[in-house]
């Protein structure tokens, strides 16, 4: 089965607001493995839109729209579809009296032209909403299905999830299944010169890699009848690409490295603490974005000066002056000093040149060192040479900061 999705709504081609509902269509039927081969725009008229639908099911089998659904005169979706499919609008029982109870709850009087919204084409199924007043319509006709759902993404969504899905899933036997390995400490091109006899010597599953900004996703896909089915070859693949990038994949799926840290901290039972100069407190908030942090994260200091480093962090004078902020053995100093005035189990301290200037043909700009203090008193220290602009040298840090101790904790 293929798909069309068709945005209706003027806003959207004022550039008022955004396609969101077209790109949560999109990704649901991906994972149904229906081919959605075009997206249409189109304002609040009718002539356009039927035209749209036309075009539209030249091409596919099933086509679903969002917006227009609402009670005002611009709302002319469902009437629109209607038309093309040849059905009269009738009056739906049920669907009148969940509006007329919507209007009582409010305490708010019904207007006339909110009937119009229990109004259906004769023969469709109407999609009950739960979260607003207008329901959606399924029309199938001669191997042609529409369905329409309202514009608003908080009543779409869940509509989608409740009453559209499982009608889809009744068509589509078979659908997408996948793992995602997110690895980091490997270039992408490293990675996939790694992974390409194996990519190469794979057709289902398929194995696709993403570059995210200081990390990359490594992708498992295969169509299925059922989760059980999928993972019974998705898992040997991901054991292969676990041996091929061995130490650098730090959890699947949505979660962040930072929460992989965490987690590893809290299973542990150890504490960390943070001494930061050109991070100024990033990698302190990524840990704090976690909840429950407070149970192993001790202190954060931002030292940006060469006196808060010695003042706060201990560092010697002589190292500071004989061999910079920005160096391997003020790093090293950095973390030391944030372990023992946190007493913390470890310590991360980074310093370097994120940019745009303040760099030398010695330390030139992206410069960066990272420092890990391990509880058996071993400083680890990495210098990075970074080529980014200064956000992003920033937020690259971070990850490699955390997977610093990463690595250490999952030794
Ligand atoms: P209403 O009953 O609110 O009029 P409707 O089904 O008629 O709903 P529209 O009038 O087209 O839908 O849009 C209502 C609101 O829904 C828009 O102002 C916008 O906030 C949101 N919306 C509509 N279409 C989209 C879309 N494609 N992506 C994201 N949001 C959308
Ligand atoms: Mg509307």
């Amino acid at each position: 089965m293929n798909a069309e999705i068709i945005a209706v709504g003027t806003e959207l081609l004022l550039g008022q607001i955004v396609n969101t509902n077209a790109r949560f269509l999109a990704r649901e039927l991906a994972n149904l493995a229906i081919g959605v081969y075009r997206q249409t725009v189109v304002g609040d008229n009718p002539e356009r839109l039927t035209h749209a639908l036309q075009e539209a099911f030249s091409r596919a089998d099933l086509v679903i729209l969002t917006g227009g659904l609402g009670p005002t005169k611009d709302d002319l979706t469902k009437e629109t579809v209607a038309a093309y499919f040849d059905l009269p609008l009738e009056e739906h029982a049920p669907s009148m009296r969940r509006i007329e109870d919507f209007f009582t709850r409010m305490n708010r009087p019904m207007r006339e032209n909110n009937r119009k919204q229990a109004l259906m084409p004769k023969g469709c199924t109407v999609l009950q909403n739960d979260h607003g007043t207008a329901p959606g319509v399924w029309m199938e006709q001669n191997g042609k299905i529409a369905v329409i759902l309202p514009g608003p993404p908080f009543e779409m969504e869940p509509m989608y999830r409740n009453r559209v899905y499982p009608l889809l899933r009744e068509k589509c036997p078979e659908q997408f299944y996948s793992r995602t390995l997110n690895v980091i400490g490997v270039g992408e091109s490293e990675l996939e010169s790694r992974l390409m006899p194996l990519i190469e010597a794979q057709s289902d599953p398929t194995i696709a890699p993403y570059a995210k900004e200081g990390e990359v996703q490594i992708r498992i896909t295969t169509r299925a009848a059922s989760e059980q089915e999928a993972m019974e070859r998705i898992d040997p693949i991901a054991e292969q690409v676990k041996e091929a990038a061995p130490g650098c994949i730090y959890g699947e799926g949505d979660i962040t490295l930072a929460q992989a840290v965490a987690n590893l901290l809290m299973e542990q039972n150890k504490t960390v603490a943070t001494a930061e100069s050109c991070t100024g407190g990033m990698i302190g908030a990524a840990l704090t974005d976690i909840p429950g942090i407070s149970q192993v994260y001790r202190q954060g200091y931002i030292t940006y000066s060469n006196e808060a480093k010695e003042s706060l962090l201990g560092v010697n004078h002589e190292t500071l002056a004989s061999h910079g902020a920005v160096s391997r053995e003020t790093a090293e100093e950095m973390a030391r000093g944030a372990q023992r005035n946190a007493n913390a189990d470890y310590a991360i301290a980074v310093t370097g040149i994120a940019g745009p200037d303040g760099g030398t043909p010695q330390k030139p700009v992206g410069l960066i060192y990272a420092a890990l203090a391990c509880p058996d008193g071993s400083v680890e220290v990495e210098e990075m040479r970074l080529v980014g602009d200064r956000d992003k040298n920033r937020r690259v840090t971070v990850k490699r900061a955390l997977d610093l101790l990463r690595r250490a904790l999952t030794k």
